[in-house]
């Protein structure tokens, strides 16, 4: 008789409480609920609070007031991720003996100064694949004696990622299973490309950690297998990939879902009172009738 008993898929609907839900958060949790009851798995609910000027707790309670309503079926405890920072800390620990982060103190007035006198003289400054400038390199070339001094002259400073010693020591190409799609249909074995994203922050100046940090720790630590969410995350997976990589984490199989468009064509965003799930409920819509709307 085999006796191995497998473990059941695990997924995970990670929302941030900085707004209300809206209909892509809809669409996101529901897809987690429906394709973990396809395959027997189990559904995680995780509030990425780690940014404490953009998190409250009124938003985390609308959160679990709309899911409710919405009939999803989580499992609990909720993990909060403002209750593990010592874990992020950890990570970043790791990568710091490792040597592949660095100290970088330049602000983002500094930067933006930067960018905009480099490209007056009609060059241009690369960038990220959500458009943002790539960090200056000259905090990357930092002895250790200068990171020490600028250290210990106590001013405010965030942690990155130094992307190209960070491949180098990785030293191949990393890909992931995508069973979703990418923005241009992308789907199967995807080649990831973290160097299109520079230097990564992986612990702000004013918050303890980072999405990209955080994000994987936690999906490590609760055993996630399955990660469905917005498309908008596709080309951040790369980055994942490479800290999963470097921190000996597990790849779990990801699946990008369409986003949803507001009228003007345009992401939805949390500020949009008219696409969030509260005003479809306060409409006096049912639970299946936004089901409806957008699976
Ligand atoms: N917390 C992220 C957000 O609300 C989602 C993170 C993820 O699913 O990986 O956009």
């Amino acid at each position: 008789m085999n006796t191995t008993l497998s473990k059941p898929p695990v997924f995970r609907f990670a929302p941030s409480p900085n707004g209300l839900l809206h209909l892509g958060h809809a669409l996101s949790a529901l897809l987690n609920q429906d394709m973990a009851k396809a395959v027997g798995g189990r559904l995680l609910l995780r509030i990425e609070d780690i940014d404490p000027a953009r998190s409250t707790p009124e938003f985390e309670a609308a959160i679990l007031e709309d899911l409710a309503w919405l009939g999803l079926d989580w499992e609990k405890p909720v993990r909060r991720q403002s209750d593990h920072l010592d874990l992020y800390r950890e990570a970043l620990g790791r990568l710091v003996k490792m040597g592949v982060v660095y100290p970088a103190f330049l602000t983002r007035g500094a930067i933006k100064t930067m960018v905009e006198t480099f490209e007056q003289r009609g060059k241009v400054w690369p960038r990220d694949p959500e458009g943002a400038a790539l960090y200056p390199p000259e905090e990357r070339g930092h002895s250790p004696a200068q990171q020490q001094r600028m250290l210990a002259s106590g001013k405010q400073h965030a942690w990155r990622l130094d992307m190209a010693k960070a491949l180098a020591m990785v030293g191949e190409t990393l890909s992931w299973q995508e069973t979703g799609s990418g923005p241009k249909g992308e789907t199967g074995s995807i080649a990831a490309d973290p160097a299109a994203w520079g230097d990564v922050i992986l612990s702000r100046a004013d918050a303890p950690s980072s999405y990209h940090l955080s994000v994987v720790v936690d999906d490590a630590l609760q055993g996630v297998t399955h990660v469905v969410r917005g498309q908008d995350l596709f080309h951040a997976t790369a980055v994942h990939r490479l800290l999963q990589r470097l921190l000996d984490l597990p790849e779990p199989v990801y699946h990008h879902h369409r986003l949803i468009l507001g009228p003007d064509g345009r992401k939805l965003s949390k500020s949009n009172r008219d696409t969030g799930i509260a005003a479809f409920r306060t409409a006096g819509k049912t639970p299946e009738d936004l089901r409806r709307a957008v699976l």
